[in-house]
């Protein structure tokens, strides 16, 4: 369980995250959606330690993140896999190599990478690239792959990294509809198989409907909407985005049915991967 409770971040005058308290059940895939300037972002950085709140606290199974410091610090990032939007791989690196480097936080410094890998650490990433289809490409350096395949590089180098939560910062937003659908199935897949908790930042409602179990509404650093994907009715999405900014797609594609309010997923967690290299 994850659990932030009254999480505040300011930037001088400007309150990016506001109060925010939501408890994320461990396996749970959760969509947050907003504005760009909602403070999506700034909650995922605050939730793996890349930005220090300026309120509120963050637990994660009990122990409360907010505070660590030093290899605890570093241990808790480790346990939060990043995804980012521009998929951040070593572009002059092969694809083996950069899913390799989720393996990192277990080998020191990233000078000494390279000889350090075991025969049994490569298997893993030949077998993370395989679940992707794309251990054919292994060897191939990063930058002749093709958004889709980088994105899903970047997946395969979370998995080595053996997290417990993934955060994927707008994963699909440079992406064709095709080669999203692929990254979305992937994440989701890894949610399932794994049991592992992800926190996905998403631009489009129609994704996060079809792939998330929960979807969070953020406006101006708030919470303004938490609930399963179908209680995402049109004044929900109205709230949101405002009634002008409401697209005409995004408004026929919701529904205005009233649905009970939001309760946990209690699905019981999968094993997680054994990486034990
Ligand atoms: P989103 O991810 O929803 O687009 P962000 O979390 O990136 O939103 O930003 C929320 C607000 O915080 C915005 O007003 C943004 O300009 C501001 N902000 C984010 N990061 C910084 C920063 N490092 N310095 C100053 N302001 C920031």
């Amino acid at each position: 369980m994850l659990q932030i409770q009254n999480l505040t971040k300011t930037f001088g005058a400007t309150c990016a995250v506001r109060q925010v308290s939501l408890e994320i059940p461990e396996g749970q895939m959760v969509g947050i959606i907003g504005r760009s300037g909602a403070g999506k972002s700034t909650l995922l950085r605050l939730v793996n330690r890349l930005l220090e709140p300026s309120g509120g606290s963050i637990a994660f199974q009990g122990t409360t993140v907010t505070g660590l410091k030093g290899r605890e610090l570093l241990a808790w990032r480790a346990d939060c896999a990043m995804i980012f939007q521009q998929f951040n791989l070593v572009n002059r690196l092969d694809v083996l190599t950069n899913v390799l480097v989720g393996r990192i936080n277990r080998h020191g410094p990233l000078s000494s990478l390279a000889k350090h890998f075991t025969a049994a650490e490569r298997a893993l990433a030949i077998a993370a690239l395989d679940r992707l289809d794309l251990a054919d490409q292994a060897l191939q350096r990063a930058d002749t792959l093709s958004g889709g395949q980088q994105q899903r590089v970047a997946i395969a180098r979370a998995i080595l990294q053996d997290p417990k939560v993934i955060l994927a910062d707008e994963p699909i937003a440079s992406l064709d509809p095709r080669n999203a659908s692929r990254v979305m199935e992937a994440l989701s897949a890894i949610n399932r198989e794994e049991g592992l908790t992800v926190l996905c930042n998403l631009h489009t409602l129609d994704t996060a409907r079809n792939y998330c179990d929960r979807i969070v509404g953020m406006a101006s650093g708030e919470v303004v909407f938490d609930g399963r994907p179908e209680s995402l009715t049109k004044a929900a999405v109205q709230r949101l985005y405002g009634a002008a900014g409401v697209e005409e797609e995004i408004a026929e594609s919701v529904t205005s049915t009233s649905l009970p309010a939001f309760e946990p997923d209690r699905r019981s967690a999968g094993s997680r991967v054994a990486l034990t290299a």
